[in-house]
């Protein structure tokens, strides 16, 4: 899209170099299958794997995936969560974010009308912030028993990120944005947060701009999602917010999520799942990963390739209805694996 002024430039013979952090959990399982759907079906894409040793809490394997972003400007990603509560270890999720200033995370919510869900028809995209905010990591003790956690926000940062919504929404034929907040408690951080989006909607006459509180935002979805268009939201609440929908449309194993910098493109699913109770099983949903795939294909202007997975991923879910588990059905990730083949 032109909103994407540099391109990733890892490209020898007609082939681009992309980095693939299988991640722990489903994510290895899921790299293999995308591996092979490439190669077997001529995606002009070569992978440069990087493996994370699940026992290992440091950043040592992080650094190398960066290094390799870096140097390639996409990646396929799986979860690498973190789950130490001990306040040293640090979340390498967030840390790859941070470092690549991957500020914007995009979640396109779409019913699958294949599947059985609480809601139909839900057509939602979620612009998030993807660094700072929330996840800003300065949390500390004070004095014993006093904690106090900040939620950094910066002018410069709230615009790009508004802006990157409003030209989306322009890109995307859609015509009204929501910013969601919580600007009557958080006064300051929210509320720069929402000022800002104010501003810059007034460069932008033909989106219609309003906003509503995390809390009504999070009962209207449960109980209209379709009210809703473009909802731009601060990092936490977005977070929260994608989880929600995906609950709404039986989206975990389905929905992917794209994030962006200046000059990179990572894709991973949306809700981020690690998926540990089943992985090894063949049980996972591979849907969000291979539409990750797909999502990486467009980013690297490989669009034919792009919307030949994507058709083939709507045919297995909407007309021949090979279902995982987790969205009501009996098939293993492989019998999903195997259509898709089919269909390429
Ligand atoms: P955990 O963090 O405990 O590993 P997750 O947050 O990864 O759990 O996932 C939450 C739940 O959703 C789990 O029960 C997991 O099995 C399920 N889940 C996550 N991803 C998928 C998927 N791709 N297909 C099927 N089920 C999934
Ligand atoms: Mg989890």
């Amino acid at each position: 899209d032109d909103f994407f002024r540099s391109l990733p430039r890892a490209k020898y013979g007609g082939r681009h170099t992309v980095t693939l952090l299988p991640g722990l959990g489903i994510g290895p399982e899921l790299s293999q299958f995308v591996k092979q759907l490439f190669r077997v079906k001529g995606v002009p894409i070569i992978f440069e794997e990087i493996t994370i040793n699940p026992a290992a809490e440091g950043l040592e394997e992080m650094d190398n995936a960066i290094t390799s972003i870096r140097r390639n400007g996409a990646c396929l990603k799986g979860n690498v969560e973190t789950r130490s509560l001990n306040p040293a270890v640090v979340s390498r999720n967030v840390t790859l974010r941070n470092t690549l200033d991957l500020f914007v995370s995009i979640y396109h919510c779409l019913s699958y009308p294949g599947v059985v869900a609480r809601h139909k028809d839900v057509n939602v995209v979620i612009v998030r912030q993807n660094t700072d905010g929330e996840y800003a990591m300065k949390e500390h003790e004070a004095i014993p028993g006093v904690v106090e956690c900040l939620k950094v926000m910066t002018r410069p940062h709230a615009e790009r990120l508004a802006t990157f919504a409003f030209e989306y929404a322009i890109a995307r034929r859609r015509k009204r944005i929501t910013t969601v907040h919580k600007a009557n408690i958080m006064k300051v951080s929210d509320g720069m947060f929402l000022e800002v989006a104010r501003e810059v909607s007034k460069q932008y006459p033909d989106i219609k701009h309003d906003d509503m509180i995390i809390d009504n935002c999070c009962m209207q979805l449960v109980s209209n999602p379709h009210q809703f268009d473009v909802i731009l939201t601060t990092n936490l609440y977005g977070s929260i917010i994608v989880n929600l929908i995906a609950g709404l449309i039986q989206g975990q194993g389905l929905l992917s999520g794209q994030n962006y910098s200046n000059q990179y493109g990572v894709f991973e699913t949306a809700t981020r799942n690690t998926g540990t109770d089943i992985a090894g099983k063949d049980l996972a949903n591979p849907i969000a990963f291979l539409s990750a795939s797909a999502d990486m294909l467009y980013y690297l202007k490989l669009q034919e390739h792009a919307n030949r997975l994507r058709k083939a991923i709507h045919h297995v879910i909407n007309v021949d209805k090979i279902h995982t588990r987790d969205i009501g059905g009996n098939a293993l990730s492989s019998d999903v694996f195997a259509k898709i083949y089919e269909h390429m």
